[in-house]
């Protein structure tokens, strides 16, 4: 039986940093612009930290000016948006990004709306998600670009190709539904009131998994040939006999598909970690030399 081809996320997620640090330098050199990201966290959270270093880490490789603003958990709604409104007319600063989620006394939704749209390089706040429904330009969220940049990777053009996207959060699962419409696919969007599941997935040339379940997509699921993105990421225990340094159980990072179960049936498959996982940061970078763009009246570079 033949395997799936598996998606090399990190490849292709390296191409784009590669052109965007060209692309960075070419400002530098005939704009005398260097892009700027500013990220902000709010609070303590151990995974908001370690993806906002990596971030810091991506952005600077790339030749970028990055800036993180660290800001007390209890800071107060109306002090976030003053810092929002300052870096908005911040002229140095082209993308702002708030790192989610925020302290449960802030109203998530007034903050992102808060961001000039032309700096808003996760692509959140309303008129860039109006921008994308309408299929103009805009700000496209980071994670459903990563997504349909793999789909183009691996086949091509995308029209007339039945998608069935998994979840339906309006970081993954609604913007991935708009790109694939503004690609000619038939989509369908499943939740956890859909009936028949396994079927509605059985009968896609394209399965987006984005439901933070793990493992829960089977083999048995798919439709054989099929291309399958996998947009989970869960930690679950490892092997009973695997301990970290510290003594303590080891985790294991899985997607929403089980990988094994399903490789054994579609055509091409990405893997967790190293598919849906490297684009995210790949295309924020993109986002943010496109925000630049924009903001300077220089035609969109082609990344
Ligand atoms: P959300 O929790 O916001 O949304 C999950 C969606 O899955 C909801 O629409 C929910 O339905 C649906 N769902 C949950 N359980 C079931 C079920 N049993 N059957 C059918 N549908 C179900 O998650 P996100 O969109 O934020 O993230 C999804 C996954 O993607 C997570 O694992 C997350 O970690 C990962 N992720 C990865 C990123 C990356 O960079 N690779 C970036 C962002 C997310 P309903 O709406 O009805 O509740």
């Amino acid at each position: 039986m033949n395997e799936a081809q598996i998606i090399d996320g990190k490849a292709i997620a390296r191409r784009i940093r590669e052109r965007v640090a060209l692309e960075v330098e070419n400002l530098k050199q005939k704009n005398g612009l260097t892009p700027s990201l500013t990220v902000i966290l709010v609070g303590e959270d151990p995974a908001s930290q370690i993806y906002v270093k990596s971030k810091e880490k991506q952005a600077n490789e790339v030749g970028m000016i990055s800036d993180t603003i660290r800001l007390k958990a209890d800071i107060t709604e109306k002090n976030l948006l003053k810092l929002i409104n300052e870096l908005n007319s911040d002229i140095s600063v082209n993308g702002i990004l708030l790192q989610l989620p925020l302290p449960e006394h802030i109203d998530e939704g007034k903050v992102i709306f808060a961001i000039d749209p032309l700096k808003d390089v996760d692509g959140f706040h309303l008129v860039n998600i109006g921008r994308l429904w309408t299929g103009t330009k805009a700000s496209i969220p980071c994670t459903p670009s990563g997504c349909l940049q793999l789909l183009k990777e691996t086949l091509g053009d995308l029209t007339g190709k039945r998608a069935l996207i998994l979840g339906r959060s309006n970081i993954v699962g609604k913007p991935m539904a708009a790109l694939l419409l503004n690609e000619n696919c038939t989509v369908t969007i499943a939740h956890s009131s859909t009936i028949d599941l396994a079927d509605r997935c059985r009968e896609s040339d394209i399965l987006i998994a984005a439901v933070g379940r793990p493992q829960m997509i089977l083999g048995d699921w798919i439709k054989p040939g099929s291309t399958v993105i996998d947009v989970g990421i869960n930690r679950i225990d490892a092997s009973l006999n695997e301990k970290n340094i510290d003594g303590k159980p080891a985790k294991q990072l899985v997607g929403d598909v089980n990988f094994e179960e399903a490789k054994l049936v579609a055509g091409h498959i990405s893997p967790v970690p190293g598919g849906v996982g490297p684009m995210t940061i790949a295309n924020l970078l993109r986002n943010t030399v496109i925000a630049a763009c924009w903001q300077m009246g220089i035609d969109e570079p082609n990344l």
